[in-house]
């Protein structure tokens, strides 16, 4: 299969496109409705194929920024970049509702933060309404929900919630329409004999070829939010794109050159799972020694003799890290016990755990079926 058929209509049939605020908005601050018709005729094409489409998309910020004459692009200040993407928003859905209105697709706003895609409960939420968004045959169109997000519980950019919301609405593939076309060996503004990335994969040397700054100055991504997307999708089971959009109808472009840089993920995982790998917080840390990582490795348990330690305020149920001895995050699970109790049967065998704890106990700490590998 040809890297760009991973994310075609009959391969891939729910698919997530983010489009980043420099494609959206012009540098004059308007919105570029052409462009955007653009997009909304691939996304027609596409629907009509067979394939579901999630919008996720940016310009809420930059677009508020220019109506309320805010400097820096609106994110001066978080206070600025709240009011700018309260106003800002309003516009934006307008727009699309609009453009997908004309082509007879109903659309639907959906503002997420952080916290709707980490809480197990409220994500479960986020998913059922998005598949019964997408059983309606709507476009759900995806922001973050800017206007509340505190820098503690926000994503700040779009291209991780993409790939967190593909992973709730179990989708298979999440194109990146940005204004880079993919992942280059180098900055190839800098360096002349840089050359883009096909087939990617997110081994150390790729992680090194992500800088933090987003070249536009629009949006917040940059490189760095877009390897932190490839991660969370493949963790998840789903393809990755990072197309470069500036030219019309980015998604047939892409479908017939093949052009930008794709993750591909091997295998999908069940939704749990996927859920769990995709999180980006942990409540607490589960420190193990070497014989643990290697039977975690094998698909075993994590019993409370292969851990070292535990730190945190967690309870039973919640996500924790479990971390190998070299202090790298290997693998994210449910607690089977609380940060208290944890601590106190780090590093004993299962059979002593009634006497310590008083009752009769779980032989795991953390049990293979409730944990992903990292
Ligand atoms: N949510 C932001 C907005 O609508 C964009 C975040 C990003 O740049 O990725 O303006």
């Amino acid at each position: 299969m040809t890297r760009a058929a991973l994310f075609s209509p009959p391969s891939c049939p729910v698919l997530v496109v983010k489009i980043g605020s420099s494609l959206l908005v012009a540098p004059d601050g308007r919105v570029r409705r052409d462009w955007l018709a653009g997009i909304v005729a691939d996304v027609a094409a596409r629907r009509a194929a067979g394939q579901r489409i999630i919008l996720v998309s940016s310009g809420a910020i930059a677009l508020g920024a220019r109506r309320l004459g805010l400097p820096g692009g609106g994110r001066a200040s978080l206070e600025d970049a709240q009011a700018a993407a309260a106003t800002g928003q309003i516009a934006l859905s307008q727009t699309w509702a609009e453009l997908l209105g004309e082509r007879g697709i109903t659309a639907a706003q959906m503002l997420l933060t952080l916290d709707d895609l980490e809480d197990r409960r409220r994500y479960l939420n986020a998913s059922a309404t998005l598949a019964r968004l997408l059983a309606l045959g709507v476009v759900p169109v995806v922001n973050e929900n800017d206007s509340v997000a505190t820098e503690e519980i926000r994503f700040g950019d779009n291209d991780r919630l993409a790939a967190r919301v593909a992973l709730a609405a179990g989708a298979g593939g999440v194109v990146l329409l940005s204004d880079v076309d993919g992942l280059y060996t180098a900055d190839p503004a800098r360096d002349p004999s840089a050359t883009l990335v096909a087939d990617a994969t997110l081994d150390a040397a790729t992680l090194a070829m992500a800088d933090g700054a987003s070249r536009s100055g629009m949006g917040s991504g940059g490189m760095a939010a877009k390897l932190a997307a490839a991660r969370i999708a493949h963790e998840g089971g789903a393809h990755l794109a990072i197309v470069g959009g500036a030219g019309d109808r980015p998604l047939s472009a892409f479908a017939d050159t093949a052009r930008g840089t794709v993750f591909a993920a091997s295998a999908r995982r069940g939704a749990r799972k996927a859920w769990l790998a995709g999180r980006l917080t942990a409540r607490g840390r589960i420190l193990i020694d070497e014989g643990a990582a290697d039977a975690l490795g094998r698909g075993a348990s994590l019993l409370p003799a292969g851990a070292r330690a535990a730190e945190g305020r967690f309870a039973r149920g919640d996500v924790v890290d479990i971390v190998g001895a070299d202090g790298r995050i290997v693998a994210r699970g449910l607690a089977e016990y609380d940060g208290e109790e944890a601590r106190r049967i780090a590093g004993r065998r299962s059979t002593d755990l009634a006497d310590l704890l008083g009752y009769a106990p779980r032989a795991a700490l953390v049990h293979r079926d409730h944990m992903v590998m990292l």
